[in-house]
């Protein structure tokens, strides 16, 4: 169909004579780009290698010139040859350790990059002080920087370039199979790198093996990148577990000096793993290797703990029953004490009171005056003591018995309690006497109150088997005064109570 459009329509033919031409001139066009992008590629991997070794420096410098000149020039063959054979002799000398002189590499990089220069400068200073374990390792990291920075053209097509260039094929291999050699191959990519080791033993086609070592030198760039940052998140929540554990291993609070003591042995130990942790951590490349070892400090460290743990439930166990044998014991003591209160208390009540009557005692009565005494000097309220005598009690004990003589002292104390007040305090002196404090009373006040009772117990009905019996009492009376000292007081209301039997009994005096 086509001759015989082409015959029928002739002009087609020049169509197409143009369209080849226009072609061509695109072709050309084509060409000229790729020989330009070729020329910029060359110049600046010659630029970014000066100054790596100064035996190939006037190489990298000749075949710059050269590249001006442009690509067909024969001149720049030779000294693409001349610069291989020179690789050449460079791989034969042997390797003294000693690190390739970057500096001219830097002063380009800063020069052509002065916005990274601070991350450049850092970069050199760790090549210089060896932090990087390679060479290999220091162009990963300008790479790194590089990738970030846009205007940089691609480098990718760096095997299409080269297949256009008159390179050694053969050091170019043996430069590859080293750079494999060197490189610290992930398990993840071992087979891949074996697979690409057997075809450079093989020889296959510069191109295909050059990308493939590319690509698998960024697959394991690229998997450092992520298994760095796999290795941060897997420190960061190592950091937590251990914070946790720190946390337990010293919360717990030791009971007895002795788990103190094991206690401060078990942080010891925790902490001397926990730095070892640190400095693996710290020092690891790969991540399983450190999660296993890892893995196995954190049994360790747990197993010791339990163990920590295990020993002071025991001692807890132990000092938790002496505590109790103590706070029985502590019980048995507060009862036997508080027994011991109770029965002193009842002794002293028993001490201080007559059982007889069940009024205080003289011993009671002493304590009371001294406690009435301190009042009186405070308030200065008035104070009287009055002492009772029953009047001729021998011959009640004589003609009605001792025991209807008992009856009359219950009889009497109960009425002479009832008939004062409850300020007042009545005690039985002893015998037939009975002895009262009437606070806030003068001499007067008291003389009253005592004649009342008088008058009540005169007139009091008492028996003894149907046998009338008359009582009567006396009492002897007086106000304490300043000039009072000692027994004074006490004394002169004894001298008017014997002033009353002797006036005839049955009265009050007062002194
Ligand atoms: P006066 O009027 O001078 O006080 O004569 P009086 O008999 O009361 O005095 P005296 O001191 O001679 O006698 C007191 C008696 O009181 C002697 C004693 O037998 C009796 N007596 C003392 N204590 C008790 C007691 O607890 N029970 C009995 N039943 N009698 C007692
Ligand atoms: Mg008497
Ligand atoms: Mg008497």
């Amino acid at each position: 169909m086509g001759i015989l459009g082409n015959k029928n329509n002739p002009d087609k033919w020049k169509d197409k004579y143009f369209d080849l031409l226009d072609d061509n001139e695109d072709l050309e066009k084509t060409n000229k780009t790729k020989e330009d992008l070729l020329c910029k590629t060359i110049v600046r991997l010659s630029l970014a290698t000066t100054g790596l070794n100064k035996q190939l420096d006037p190489h990298l410098i000749r075949i710059r010139k050269q590249l001006k000149k442009g690509l067909k020039s024969e001149q720049l063959k030779l000294e693409l040859e001349r610069f291989s054979n020179a690789i050449l002799r460079l791989e034969e000398t042997v390797d003294d350790g000693s690190l390739p002189d970057a500096s001219l590499l830097f002063e380009f990089l800063f020069h052509h990059f002065p916005e990274q220069k601070k991350n450049l400068q850092y970069i050199e200073a760790n090549y210089e002080k060896k932090k990087y374990a390679n060479s290999q390792y220091l162009v990963i990291a300008i790479n790194d920087l590089i990738d970030n920075i846009q205007h940089i053209e691609p480098i990718t097509q760096l095997s299409e370039t080269l297949d256009l260039l008159p390179v050694d094929t053969e050091l170019l291999n043996t430069k590859l199979q080293h750079l494999l050699e060197d490189t610290e191959i992930p398990a993840k990519f071992e087979s891949q790198a074996a697979a690409l080791r057997s075809k450079l033993i093989d020889k296959a086609p510069v191109s295909s093996v050059l990308d493939e070592t590319i690509t698998l030198l960024f697959q394991i760039k690229k998997h450092l990148q992520t298994e760095q940052l796999e290795m941060a998140i897997f420190l960061e929540q190592l950091t937590d577990q251990l914070t946790i554990l720190g946390v337990t291993a010293s919360g717990v609070k030791s009971i007895t000096e002795s788990s103190a003591t094991k206690r401060n042995l078990l942080d010891e130990s925790v902490s001397s793993q926990m730095l070892e942790l640190r400095s693996s951590s710290n020092s690891a490349t790969q991540l399983d290797p450190l999660k296993q070892l890892i893995n196995s400090r954190l049994e360790n460290i747990a197993e010791q703990i339990k163990k920590q743990r295990t020993l002071e439930e025991l001692e807890r166990k132990k000092t938790s029953q002496e505590l109790n044998l103590l706070t029985t014991k502590i019980t048995a003591m507060e009862q036997e004490s508080s027994q011991l209160a109770s029965k002193l208390k009842s002794a002293h009540e028993k001490a201080i009171h007559d059982p007889l009557t069940n009024l205080p005692n003289r011993l009671a009565f002493d304590e009371r005056y001294s406690i009435e005494i301190a009042r009186w000097k405070r308030y200065k309220s008035p104070l009287s003591i009055l002492i009772w005598d029953i009047d001729l009690f021998k011959s009640i004990n004589d003609t009605f018995g001792h025991k209807a003589g008992d009856k009359t002292l219950i009889l009497i104390a109960k009425l002479l309690s009832k008939y004062c007040r409850d300020t007042d305090f009545v005690s039985r002196f002893g015998g037939e006497e009975f002895t009262m404090l009437l606070s806030n009373t003068n001499a007067e006040q008291a003389l009253e109150t005592a004649n009342n009772i008088r008058e009540i117990i005169k007139k009091t009905a008492f028996n003894s088997n149907g046998k009338k019996i008359s009582i009567t009492i006396s009492c002897g009376i007086t106000q304490l005064t300043k000039a009072d000292k000692g027994d004074s007081a006490f004394n002169r209301a004894d001298k008017a109570l014997y002033i009353a039997k002797n006036n005839g009994r049955n009265q009050c005096s007062v002194l």
